[in-house]
């Protein structure tokens, strides 16, 4: 999972992002509402925390922006308690959820991954496609333990199978928005996992739609 956190107070968000990353959540920080605007409208996250009081634009703007524009990525309000009316507004502006200052880092997990998960697959630790079970808890695919980068795009190819995934899309994804330029490592992770598929003799393959981007799907 990738998230966007949208937050001005250094302290709190460098202990947010740390606990967030040990759960597993991968976070990109803005530290102001015009760059959490500019990153919260690409379809890169899987979620979005976002904090009301903040320089430049605040919360509830970006969350107007964001949903004006039909994006309809989950968003976590974040404010302090005594704002019971922001909270009614982040709600009526379509946000997500909402968390009043200060919470609980594991509070936040809990919410993220309620909000993340498919209403079918509660409490769900493994995802799964063809013969490819993937453990989010262990990062490891039919037991085989994956690195952090093969980790991110295996959920996301099993989470999306029979349908086409960009290269940008993968990279923004599992890589992050900073991460221009690079589209190679998005080929050279497929070849790793790739290599992976054939040392378990799965009945899955990963694709290449050419010009268009990569697929997982059966063999045939
Ligand atoms: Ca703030």
């Amino acid at each position: 999972m990738r998230i966007l956190y949208v937050e001005d107070e250094k302290y709190l968000a460098d202990a947010v992002i740390h606990v967030l990353e040990k759960s597993g959540i991968s976070v990109d920080h803005a530290a102001d509402g015009e760059e959490g605007l500019s990153l919260a409208v690409k379809p890169t996250y899987d979620a979005i925390v976002l904090d009301i009081m903040l320089p430049k634009l605040s919360g509830l703007e970006i969350l107007k922006d964001v949903r004006g524009r039909g994006i309809k990525t989950p968003i976590i309000m974040l404010s302090a308690l005594s704002q019971v009316e922001d909270k009614i507004k982040g709600l009526n502006y379509g946000a997500d959820d909402y968390l009043a200052k200060p919470f609980k880092t594991s509070e936040l997990v809990a919410r993220l991954r309620a909000l993340v998960r498919r209403p079918a697959l509660q409490d769900e630790k493994i995802i799964s496609y063809g013969d490819l079970y993937y453990n989010l808890e262990e990062r490891s695919l039919n037991d085989i333990h994956l690195s952090e980068k093969e980790a991110a795009l295996i959920e996301t190819l099993i989470r999306n199978p029979d349908h086409v995934q960009s290269k940008e899309f993968l990279l923004a994804h599992v890589w992050g928005s900073d991460s221009a330029g690079e589209d190679n490592y998005v080929e050279v992770y497929i070849s790793y996992l790739r290599k992976k598929l054939e040392k378990l003799k799965s009945n899955v393959k990963i694709k290449t739609i050419r010009s268009l981007g990569y697929k997982l799907c059966l063999k045939n």
